[in-house]
């Protein structure tokens, strides 16, 4: 992978950290839009798709000093919680579109689902189970923190074939475990890590670079920890600064440094060539692979919920739950969506979404878009694939437009490229 190293030749002057349309761009709903998605709910589901199921459990044993998720550390109104979050994932299960539907992944997400007890964790995965039609060859995997994953929680999750664990690593740089608030040392994680391998569980680890005084050794390094405990994939990211952390207030007074683009930049090339020659391709937004099924479509209906859930996706309808857990509770009880946020996708929308899908390496069918839109990709979006082709950042071949990669650490500017511009 060749990449010119002087910032006056770089695409973009930064780079972008997160595609459009996320919950961040979401409105309120108003009443219409409730109830053009219950009537959309109303409707029979007769698409094959890759769908998922994701029930989101907000809490945490603490809170890690980069974290911007509106995460709970007191527990007190777990038990409360969990009966709304059931309450909340019947009231779509009930509904004609989402029984007429299949489901092939059940996620669970967070937060950190491992605080859960074990018997809460047995029940929530049954629930769903029976809730909903998860096809017989569906993926379970499961959020969690390694400081809150027991031996017998790991053995519990094995033997209620769960498939994968997702466990937010970050570092195993203890220093830096130190500056980011987690809760264990890298020893202990790695420990973790092994038992859950030896339980047979495909595991996928999130590593953070262009950590505050990181080098690029240091990174390096994590890297080959990751490879050398085998894990089956890794989320790379960059460290984004939120404004109301700890570690974001640590970096405005100066107490920390705060790593720059060109850092930025080497350390993600260094991952994409270690990766690589190891035999772990990159996919989705910031992973390296050696699944074959992360490589696969990704899913094109998340139906889920909880306090602070942002990814839910049905028909063209793109929503978020209300974060307050108090709130959400008393909202499902009332019997309603505990949504906070709405976006129904124009068919203007459809398109851009259709085109961002090369930022996840999912090229673009010519063919296949023309059929769907009734225009072809660069008539639609002219300027946009003329500027990115033009800086050989997508290429078109086959019929197929996809993310060159000179263009994979730009990958989330070019996806913006698509709603900036025509
Ligand atoms: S464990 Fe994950 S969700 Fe929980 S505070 Fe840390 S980063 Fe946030």
């Amino acid at each position: 992978m060749s990449h010119k190293k002087d910032d006056s030749q770089w695409p973009y002057a930064q780079i972008e950290h997160w595609p459009p349309m996320t919950y961040r761009n979401r409105l309120k709903p108003s009443s219409e839009s409730i109830q053009s998605l219950n009537d959309f709910l109303n409707t029979e589901n007769s698409k094959l798709q890759n769908r998922e199921i994701q029930p989101w459990i907000p809490f945490c044993e603490g809170r890690c000093a980069f974290c911007y998720f509106p995460v709970r550390c007191e527990r007190e109104t777990v038990a409360s919680y969990l009966a709304a979050l059931k309450k909340a994932l019947s009231l779509y299960s009930e509904n004609k579109y989402v029984k007429s539907s299949f489901f092939n992944e059940l996620y669970v997400g967070g937060g950190s689902p491992s605080v859960l007890q074990k018997d809460q964790i047995v029940d929530l995965l049954q629930f769903c189970r029976k809730t909903f039609n998860l096809s017989e060859t569906a993926t379970t995997k499961f959020t969690a923190c390694t400081n809150s994953l027991s031996e017998e929680k790991i053995d519990l999750l094995a033997s209620n074939n769960v498939d994968q664990l997702d466990i937010g690593i970050q570092t195993f740089d203890d220093s830096l475990r130190k500056i980011l608030a987690l809760r264990d040392t890298a020893q202990e994680a790695k420990k973790k890590l092994r038992i859950a391998k030896k339980h047979d569980l495909n595991i996928s680890i999130d590593l953070l670079y262009n950590l505050p005084g990181q080098t690029v050794d240091q990174w390096q390094d994590d890297i080959k920890q990751a490879l050398e405990l085998e894990v089956e994939s890794v989320d790379c990211y960059p460290l984004d600064l939120y404004s109301n952390t700890p570690l974001a207030r640590r970096i405005t007074e100066k107490e920390l440094p705060y790593g720059d683009t060109a850092t930025e930049l080497k350390m993600y090339l260094d991952a994409y060539s270690i990766f690589k020659e190891n035999g772990y391709l990159p996919t989705c937004h910031n992973r390296f692979s050696r699944l074959k099924e992360d490589f696969n479509e990704p899913s094109s209906e998340v139906v889920g919920s909880g306090a602070g859930f942002f990814m839910g996706h049905i028909g063209n309808f793109l929503y978020s739950d209300i974060v307050k857990v108090e709130d959400y509770i008393t909202s499902v009880k009332a019997g309603s969506l505990p949504i906070a946020r709405l976006a129904t996708l124009s068919r203007e929308d459809e398109m851009r979404r259709a085109m961002m899908m090369v930022y996840i390496r999912i090229p673009v069918d010519r063919a296949a878009f023309k059929a769907k839109f009734g225009i072809f990709p660069e008539d639609a979006f002219p300027e946009a694939i003329e500027k990115l082709r033009q800086k050989n950042l997508i290429t078109i071949n086959n019929g197929k437009i996809r993310l060159t990669e000179e263009g994979d650490p730009w990958r989330f500017n070019i996806s913006w490229e698509f709603f900036n511009s025509r």
